[in-house]
């Protein structure tokens, strides 16, 4: 059975990074939620014109759309070879609506896998964050800037992008938005025996190995 794997974390925890590296390591897809919905509101669908002010305000968007965005994009041919869940879950109705959507095609979660981090590191890492607007690569000014300044070192791009929603006043609140509903699903998940927790506060990389022996172990 392919793998599904839920990546749990406050934003800035490094979910994104890390699920691009796991579909280089491991040949999975990355599914992340807030990707979808950025899609959504930079194309001006419906769902996406409702999401945009909510996602500004650092709010959850609700499991409505996220559920229905998420569904159109599970029913796409490469998701056979394994999922990484990133951003997603973030409520206990999405948790169980993802419980009904993979009972439907005899699939189960393989691991939630919880990055721990101290939340007040969380603000700093965020506000730094940029992408290659080419590739999608992730950097930030801090803690991982391109090889050469200015040129991603995935693609060669120079154009770089930032999240309207990454300054420190909005991630407070998505940081309490985390805390108040997501945060709960870890205990969900350790009920139903498939949690994984890693520290996440180091390199990079190292969290990069742990993630990858976690995966590999569950995998074999
Ligand atoms: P992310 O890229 O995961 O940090 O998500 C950015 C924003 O998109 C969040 O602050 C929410 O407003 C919205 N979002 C992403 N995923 C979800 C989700 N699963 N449920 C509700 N809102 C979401």
């Amino acid at each position: 059975m392919a793998p599904v794997l839920i990546l749990l974390g406050p934003p800035g925890a490094g979910k994104g990074t890390q699920a691009r590296m796991l579909e280089e390591d491991f040949g999975l897809i990355q599914l992340s939620t807030g990707d979808l919905l950025r899609a959504a509101v930079t194309a001006g669908t419906p769902a996406g014109r409702q999401a945009k002010a909510v996602m500004e305000a650092g709010a959850l968007v609700s499991d409505d759309i996220v559920l229905a965005i998420l569904k159109d994009r599970m029913i796409q041919p490469d998701v056979a070879k394994g999922i990484i869940l990133d951003g997603f879950p973030r409520t206990a109705g999405q948790a169980a609506a993802l419980d009904l959507l993979l009972a439907e095609t005899g699939q189960k979660i393989t691991a939630a896998i919880s990055l721990e981090v101290d939340d007040a590191a969380m603000v700093g890492r965020v506000s730094g964050r940029h992408t290659c607007a080419a590739c999608g690569e992730g950097y930030h000014d801090e803690f991982k800037r391109p090889a050469k300044a200015g040129v991603c070192d995935k693609c060669g791009g120079t154009e770089f992008k930032r999240r309207a929603d990454d300054n420190a006043e909005t991630v407070r609140g998505r940081l309490s938005a985390y805390h108040a509903q997501t945060a709960p699903l870890i205990a969900y998940y350790d009920s139903k025996g498939v949690l994984e927790r890693i520290n996440a506060m180091g390199p990079i990389a190292d969290i990069r190995t742990a993630l990858g022996q976690i995966v590999a172990g569950i995998a074999a």
